[in-house]
């Protein structure tokens, strides 16, 4: 917990449900990547970012929202990537409460939901109905308790039109997947647009300058120290740059970034990454969409 003049904030890490398609190359099973929703609230208001995507998490987390004893004012989603925010209108209907996005976002939002069919619904059970309900709000800002909260869109990250929540009086930032901490970056469609976009982006959020930066996917042993957090992205962006140039195939990009990076989590995203990524490669001129949403798979 930390805390700053009158507000704080917390956050809560989402247990990863596990994939029931099969086992990664090296015989492990598949499990998501722990995902981090946040808490920022006052003395009586509260703001949740990134509600998750399982009615088992919905359950968990807004349970854990309900012992704070705060009135949930409203719910950010800072992208469009189901795993953050399917959750978001059980949980804006339990507690009264508004979702916010950008509206680049909210188009991401509909894209994802078009999507679950294909993908998250193959792989996830147990993800609730997600009517896309966020709103945008005037100059990208809302208040908890009469402070600014400060959303700044991003551009491409790990996916389209990304954004992050700046909280000044905190020194914080609720990144969503522009910054990780210990877990393995998704790539499929960042390697599409080009990973410039995504170091852009990370010399936005740095420029920011907040002490403190919760990423959307931890590792819940590390802290949140930006300057870290923020050079470790940036480097794990440098070395799948080059592991792509230098390794053959999907197994062999999966096997080099493993021992590369032993201790982060959430391999199956690794693994999508890869069969992406190398599909794309291997097949001039198909439609890349099927090899992203095939990563999964
Ligand atoms: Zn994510």
């Amino acid at each position: 917990m930390s805390s700053i003049g009158e507000l704080t904030y917390e956050v809560f890490i989402n247990a990863p449900p596990r994939q029931d398609n099969g086992d990664l190359p090296n015989g492990e099973p598949r499990l998501f990547s722990p995902l981090a929703s946040t808490l920022i609230y006052g003395v009586e208001d509260a703001v949740l970012v990134d509600p998750g995507f399982t009615t088992d998490q919905a359950r968990a987390l807004g349970d854990w929202v309900a012992g704070k004893n705060r009135k949930l004012t409203d719910i950010f989603i800072t992208h469009g990537h189901g795993d953050h925010w399917f959750n978001a209108n059980l949980l804006a209907q339990r507690f009264g409460a508004r979702v916010v996005a950008t509206e680049g976002t909210i188009g991401q939002m509909h894209a994802n939901v078009a999507a679950r069919p294909f993908v998250w619904d193959k792989v996830y059970p147990g993800i609730p109905r997600s009517p896309v309900t966020a709103v945008t709000v005037p100059d990208n800002r809302f208040t908890l308790e009469g402070r600014d909260l400060v959303i700044v869109e991003v551009g491409h990250a790990d996916t389209e039109a990304s954004s992050v929540l700046h909280v000044p009086d905190l020194g914080l930032i609720v990144a969503g997947d522009v910054i990780y901490n210990g877990a393995y970056l998704y790539l499929s469609e960042a390697s599409l647009a080009g990973l410039d976009h995504w170091r852009q982006g990370i010399d936005l959020v740095e420029s920011l300058g907040a002490r403190v930066i919760v990423a959307g996917h931890q590792n819940a042993i590390l802290d949140a120290a930006a300057a870290r957090t923020i050079a470790e992205t940036r480097e794990y962006l440098d070395v799948a740059e080059e592991l792509f140039r230098t390794q053959k195939s999907a197994v062999d990009y999966f096997n080099a970034m493993v021992e590369r990076y032993p201790d982060r989590l959430g391999r199956t995203v690794l693994w999508a990454t890869a069969q992406a990524v190398y599909g794309i490669r291997d097949n001039p001129g198909q439609d890349p969409v099927q090899f992203i949403a095939g990563g999964w798979l």
